[in-house]
């Protein structure tokens, strides 16, 4: 199997898509209020399209694929295209990361169509809370969550954005939902993505804290997560609970980064935090062989950076998150 090596040794063998920039919900630090300014749907790669791109990274060594967004489920027909992706030979892993609104919906045909691990946004268990945050209704994400266990997901994450003042004192809190469901969970550090990310800087929390504090709660061991990603992970002594801490600000992980991103418009971006990128619609429009297809994505893997620059340079992002999808 031919790899995809970039300049800095790293193999990249996992694609991020996001399948849509639209979401049903607006969380504080992520969609901006009153964002209409969406790329057409013209622009968007088709379900051909897309499948086309996956294939060709599979021939390149890419086994895993994450459906992202925005929110993937705002997307028409995304089992669909799941099972279409599921079908590739060179994709081992098809995963999905959803704020959960309209998964209990969804959440057996995904399962039938291949998906297995479900990454699901919760940030706060409190419903006036969960508002505030997203605009959206806690009580949908609870039951998209409960009939994802009930189709057989696993692992599913969750995902917790810990805000200072926002949601930091529901941290434990969490933590005992997902002892209760056999849910993992992660934490993640406010990352300056967009307007929206950058004002939501002053909340932002080095999760060392959030760790120091659980440690005075529970005798967290080293843990490993197979397919775990970025996050640094401990277990709960005593029980299955796995956590998850991504800290792509206080310290960042870019030396081990395996992965790239396709946006909804065909835009092949190298770096969540930079912006490196390459356009795929034009060349696929214009009918590129296959071959062509993939010199054109080896090509854009040279573009790949080095790291972020969050830290040094954390006004330069001027992506929203939900562009590239997280
Ligand atoms: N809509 C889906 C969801 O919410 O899971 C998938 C896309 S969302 C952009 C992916 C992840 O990015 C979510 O876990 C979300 O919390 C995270 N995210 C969005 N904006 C962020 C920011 N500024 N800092 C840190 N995480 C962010
Ligand atoms: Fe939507 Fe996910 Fe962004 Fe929240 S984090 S606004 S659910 S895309």
């Amino acid at each position: 199997m031919p790899k995809l090596t970039d300049r800095f040794g790293r193999t990249i063998d996992y694609l991020r898509l996001s399948v849509t920039d639209r979401c049903d919900l607006r969380c504080t630090y992520c969609m901006p209020e009153g964002f209409h300014d969406f790329e057409t749907p013209d622009h968007w790669l088709s379900f051909d399209e897309i499948e086309r791109v996956v294939a060709a990274f599979g021939r390149l060594g890419v086994s895993r694929v994450r459906l992202t967004g925005g929110e993937p489920l705002v997307r028409k027909g995304l089992p669909e295209l799941a099972a279409r992706l599921g079908e590739l030979a060179e994709i081992d892993d098809l995963s999905l990361s959803t704020n959960a609104v309209q998964l209990a919906r969804h959440a057996e045909a995904l399962h039938a169509a291949g998906v297995r691990r479900l990454n699901v946004s919760l940030d706060t268990l409190d419903p006036a809370r969960f508002a505030a945050i997203t605009k959206g209704k806690l009580e949908k994400v609870i039951d998209g969550l409960m009939a994802a266990k009930a189709a057989g997901f696993a692992p599913i994450k969750i995902n917790m954005v810990v805000m200072k003042g926002v949601n930091d004192d529901e941290v434990e809190a969490m933590v005992d939902f997902c002892l209760e469901h056999g849910f993992t969970l992660r934490f993640i550090e406010t990352m300056p993505m967009g307007e929206t990310g950058q004002a939501a800087s002053d909340t932002y929390l080095d999760l060392r804290e959030v760790r120091a504090r659980l440690e005075q709660r529970f005798e967290l061991l080293p843990g490993v997560m197979p397919g775990g990603g970025p996050a640094r992970y401990v277990q709960v002594a005593g029980s299955d609970l796995k956590i998850g801490f991504i800290t792509p600000i206080s310290q960042h992980f870019c030396e081990s980064c395996n992965r790239v991103r396709l946006s909804v418009d065909g835009t092949l971006y190298l770096c969540l935090g930079q912006e490196h990128h390459l356009g795929l619609r034009e060349p696929l429009r214009a009918g590129v062989s296959d071959a062509g297809l993939e010199a054109l994505i080896r090509e854009a893997i040279e573009l790949k950076p080095e790291r972020h620059e969050f830290q040094d340079h954390p006004g330069q992002v001027v992506r929203f998150m939900s562009m590239t999808g997280g």
